[in-house]
């Protein structure tokens, strides 16, 4: 048991929700952050220790709330898992400035913020950051071009805070899944896409949640304790076969 508490964004359903369980049966307090009040609080009772707050990641003044009223409700934080993110599978040639700027907002403004208000925070408990990008941040593809720029950038953001938070004692890595089959991804996942994917990942399968939340879990981790700046790929072992993102 541990006296940590984790805020996670995205915390709703996916993979949030499941690191959301897996830090709790390791004893930890979750804070449960999600844009969607009505999934939150269905699934917060669920997970012992867990607190919800409803926040929309790209709002300044939302994640200024979260972060107070996280500290307010246990006193500290020991590990930000940013994680909330919305996808779009789309060419450049088709994606609309609206589009664009959403993607960026939620998945790279988000991060940003979130990390911005926590900092404080972790500095006191030497605490870690945990940021949720992509294979897709890692490959180009003909798809994804406001997505796939959205996670690159994340990873970047990921060794900027490491490199800058090292010396305050604070933790930064990401995680790097894989295709999972969640609602995000059965939105833009197409038969097609599916079956390549199945056909170029070495272990011949979608991840499951539980699967990328372990990986999540052990960079909040004492266990990495000299671990920062690292991107970590829970992806079946596409990353390193050099083929090309369906
Ligand atoms: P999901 O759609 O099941 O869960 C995402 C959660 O984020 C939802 O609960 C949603 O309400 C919340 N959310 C969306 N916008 C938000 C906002 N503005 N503020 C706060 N919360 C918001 O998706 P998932 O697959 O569990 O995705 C989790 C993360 O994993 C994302 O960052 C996603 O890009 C990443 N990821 C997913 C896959 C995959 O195949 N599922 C692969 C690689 C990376």
């Amino acid at each position: 048991m541990t006296d940590k508490t984790a805020i996670i964004t995205g915390a709703a359903r996916g993979i949030g929700l499941a690191t959301a369980r897996l830090l709790s049966e390791r004893g930890w307090r979750v804070v449960l952050a999600d844009i969607d009040a009505e999934e939150l609080d269905r699934v917060a009772p669920t997970v012992p220790g867990a607190h919800a707050i409803t926040c929309d990641v790209s709002d300044p003044d939302q994640v200024a709330a979260l972060i107070a009223e996280a500290v307010d409700w246990s006193g500290r934080i020991d590990a930000l898992v940013n994680n909330a993110g919305i996808a779009d599978f789309r060419p450049m040639g088709e994606t609309d400035l609206a589009t664009w700027r959403r993607i960026m907002a939620v998945n790279l403004d988000g991060v940003f913020l979130c990390s911005q208000a926590a900092v404080p925070h972790l500095a006191r408990t030497g605490g870690a950051i945990v940021n949720v990008a992509s294979i897709s941040g890692l490959r180009a593809s003909t798809l994804r071009v406001a997505y796939g720029t959205s996670k690159a950038a994340v990873i970047h953001l990921t060794r900027q805070q490491a490199a800058e938070l090292g010396q305050q004692g604070i933790r930064a890595n990401c995680v790097a899944p894989g295709p999972v089959d969640t609602k995000l991804a059965l939105a833009v996942h197409s038969p097609a896409i599916r079956a390549a994917y199945h056909d170029a990942i070495p272990l011949n399968r979608y991840g499951r949640e539980d699967e990328i939340a372990q990986a999540i879990a052990f960079l909040c981790s004492d266990q990495a304790s000299y671990v920062t700046g690292q991107v970590l790929a829970a992806d079946g072992g596409f990353e390193a076969t050099g083929v090309g993102l369906p």
